[in-house]
């Protein structure tokens, strides 16, 4: 039988996809969250939810003990790149330091499978596209260093003690859940594809394209998309590696095919109809010029391939949540 899995974040945009898709495959849950980004009405029913803080040793040993979980998702995390360059130690106390609590309580009770939520951002910029894994990680902001400590520490903390790890670099996530009901909220909201859309509606003025002159085809960042429920399926999948004796590894999650934030644009007014008010703005700093992944070993070592490739459906099934009952935002 299958115990238990902690899943710290699990109130969290991909966090909450992810526990959605894993409850429907019969797993037991217990999300940790702060709720400092996350929402309560993310987490389903039928999954336990203790709020509190992954920091807290004495709360996360009790979760431990109480629960004993076989493996952990650790998604909770920091993870705005342009916040982090203004906000370093915000990104290195959530992204480094309030692990190694989850990692003291791993090696205590015996919990050797952890799956990472890692990121492209942990390769900085691009010496070659796609990117694969073997790509030299030279991160170049605050939010990729912080992710590439915490590949580090687990890597070291397998040798010392065991734990046997997947970290999914996730390429950039977006979309939201094809029913509605869970989507993204972030409170300010970064992001790309939701910018565009609260632009569309009126919400913000405009929406500011980060750099035009940067060298692409059009000028503007090119950003390799993947489906938040794509990213979803790839946990479980990984869950069952490890579960099934799998050797630590390390994968990206994304298309291979990358679209430049102009033709996110274009796609956004095709889906809607409606206009995008944009304004140009300086680059934001933080920002690699194209970060496109070379997917294949996903599927070779997890036998995951993104099913949802076109930005349309991105698009798609944000407008669907941002339109939606919960008019995309959550009560709390
Ligand atoms: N971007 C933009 N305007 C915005 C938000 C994002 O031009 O209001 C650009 C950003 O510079 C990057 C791409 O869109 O090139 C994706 O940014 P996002 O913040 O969505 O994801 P990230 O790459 O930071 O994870």
């Amino acid at each position: 039988t299958k115990g238990p899995i902690l899943v710290t974040g699990g109130a969290g945009y991909i966090g909450s996809h992810t526990v959605k898709h894993l409850l429907a495959q019969g797993e037991q849950l217990v999300v940790l969250d702060n709720l400092s980004m996350g929402h309560a009405e993310a987490v389903p029913e039928g999954v336990t939810l203790v709020e509190g803080e992954l920091m807290d040793a004495v709360l996360v040993d009790w979760l431990f003990t109480e629960y004993k979980p076989e493996a952990v998702l650790h998604f909770a995390a920091s993870a705005f790149v342009g916040e982090s360059v203004d906000e370093p130690l915000k990104y290195y106390k959530n992204n480094v330091v309030a692990p190694l609590t989850l990692l003291d309580a791993m090696k205590k009770h015996g919990t050797l499978r952890i799956v990472f939520s890692s990121t492209c951002a942990t390769y900085g910029n691009p010496q070659f596209v796609p990117m694969d894994e073997s790509h030299p990680q030279v991160p170049v902001n605050p939010y990729g260093a912080s992710k590439l400590m915490l590949e580090r520490v687990i890597q070291d903390c397998e040798v010392a003690w065991g734990v046997k790890s997947v970290f999914l670099r996730y390429f950039n996530a977006s979309g939201c859940d094809f029913e509605g009901m869970i989507g993204e909220d972030h409170e300010p909201e970064s992001h790309l594809i939701p910018r565009i859309l609260m632009a569309l509606r009126g919400e913000i003025e405009s929406m500011t394209i980060f750099g035009t002159d940067y060298p692409t085809a059009d000028g503007t960042c090119i950003r390799d998309y993947i489906h938040v429920n794509d990213l979803a399926s790839a946990h479980a999948l990984a869950l069952n590696y490890l579960r099934g004796g799998g050797e630590s590894t390390a994968v990206n999650l994304g298309t291979g095919r990358g679209f430049s934030v102009k033709e996110i644009i274009a796609t956004a007014e095709s889906v809607t109809g409606l206009k995008v008010p944009v304004t140009f703005g300086p680059r934001r700093a933080g920002d690699p010029p194209e970060l496109v992944a070379n997917p294949a070993k996903a599927k070779s070592v997890l036998g995951w391939e993104a099913q949802i490739k076109d930005p349309r459906q991105h698009v798609e099934s944000a407008w669907k949540w941002m339109t939606g009952p919960k008019g995309g935002r959550y009560s709390k």
